[in-house]
Formats: structure tokens, sequence, C-alpha cells
């Protein structure tokens, strides 16, 4: 497998002057070297194929790059936590590298009050003191019907009928959320980020 590095308009010059010339012939070119791309060549070259990635960003692996610093891997393009219950999946991946095991348990500050993220029972109990799901649920029940919301319209009522006004209002409110992710840009990204979670 190759890796050639080209910004987007030189590739397709590149691609004209292979179709051209006719001097480099591959069954495959892969735009992209992340992990649809990487793990596309590789299967495809183990069949016997060969093929051309190529890539804008001067580095292989997409946004799961990583660069060793100070002897930590650190994640160029924001963290990354890979999880499966499929043991074939687990079983094709780590094949081609060692994972750390590692919980994600982010905590989110509000006003001083520490709430577990994304939303538990933790959260929950410390929100309103309830200690069964069952109670959560109830919880949620009563702020949906507070807020006169049965169908919800849009993505506010949806998430308050999924979590309440409460959580909703401290935790996922766009105006207050706050995050250290390069990635993350503008609040509507943020929000979206945070909206999926529920
Ligand atoms: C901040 C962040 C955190 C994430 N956290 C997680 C996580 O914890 N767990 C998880 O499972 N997933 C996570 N993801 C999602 C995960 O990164 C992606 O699902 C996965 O990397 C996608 O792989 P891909 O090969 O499809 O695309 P990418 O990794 O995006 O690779 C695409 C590659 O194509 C290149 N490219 C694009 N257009 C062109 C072009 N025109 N010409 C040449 N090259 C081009 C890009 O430079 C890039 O290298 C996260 C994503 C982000 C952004």
């Amino acid at each position: 497998m190759f890796l050639l590095v080209f910004p987007e308009n030189v590739l397709i010059i590149i691609i004209s002057l292979c179709n051209k010339e006719k001097t480099m012939k591959y069954d495959y070119i892969v735009v992209g070297s992340g992990l649809y791309g990487a793990i596309f060549a590789h299967e495809a070259k183990a069949k016997g194929k060969s093929v051309l990635v190529v890539d804008k960003r001067p580095n292989i692996a997409g946004n799961v790059y990583t660069e060793k610093q100070e002897g930590i891997n650190v994640h160029m393009y924001g963290a990354h936590i890979f999880h499966t219950n499929d043991k074939r999946v687990w079983n094709y991946i780590t094949q081609f590298a060692e994972f750390n095991r590692f919980t994600n348990s982010p905590v989110a500050n509000y006003k001083g009050e520490l709430y577990s993220m994304p939303f538990n029972m933790y959260t929950f109990n410390k929100m309103w003191g309830v200690v069964t799901p069952d109670e959560a649920a109830a919880k949620i029940e009563e702020q949906r019907k507070a807020a006169g919301i049965t169908n919800p319209k849009n993505l506010e009522e949806q998430a308050i009928s999924l979590v309440g006004t409460d959580i909703y209002e401290k935790l996922a409110d766009e105006r207050r959320i706050q995050t250290n992710n390069s990635i993350l840009k503008t609040a509507q990204d943020m929000y979206n980020s945070v909206m999926n979670l529920l």
C-alpha cells in the first residue's frame, strides 16, 4: 500500500495524469487514510488487489491519528475511545494495535455542583435524590407534563421529554455547554454533540 499526501486539487490532477499516461495502474484508489480507507486498503491488498491511498492531511489514520509526545500518545484531532461489544470486531481490530483499558467517566461542573455525564443514575440521584430507574422515570415524566409537552416538536422539547427540565437546563442547554475539545467549534456543534448523548 502506498500513501501519498496531496491537497484536494492536486489529487484531481494526479488522477488525470494517471489516466493519461497510463503509467500507474491500481485496482483501487482510496481517498482518505482514516479507519475506513485503511481497512478497505488492507483487505483489498490481502485479496491480491493493488491500492493507492491518498490523503490531504500530512498523516495517515484520519481522525484517530496520534502523535507521541513525551512518551504519551496524543490524539491530534480529538480524543477517541474505541468501544464494541462485538467479539469479531474486537478480534479484528486488536490484530493491528494494543489497546489501553479505559472507562469514560466525565463530570460536568454546574456552578460548583458535580454531575456525572453522560446522564445516568448518579446524575439523577444527585439532581433529585432518586435511587431507582423507575423513580427517575417518574420525575422525568412529571417534568415533561409540567412543561406541557405531549408530542415533542423540536430538539429542546425532545431533550426535556428524555431527561426532564432540570437536567436540560443545567447540563444540556447550549448556552451553558463548555468543552475543551477543539473539534467542536460552534455552540451548535456542541449542542448537537450533547443532544446525541441523550
Ligand atoms: C473529536 C472526535 C472524537 C471522536 N471520538 C470517537 C470515539 O471516541 N469513538 C469512536 O468510535 N469514534 C469517535 N469519533 C468518530 C471517528 O473519528 C470516526 O468515526 C472515524 O475516524 C471515521 O473514520 P473514517 O475513515 O470514515 O474518516 P476519517 O477518520 O475522518 O478519515 C477521512 C480521511 O480522509 C481524508 N480526506 C477527506 N477528504 C479528502 C479529500 N478530498 N482528499 C484527500 N483526502 C481527504 C481526511 O484528511 C481524513 O484523513 C470521533 C470523531 C471526532 C471528530
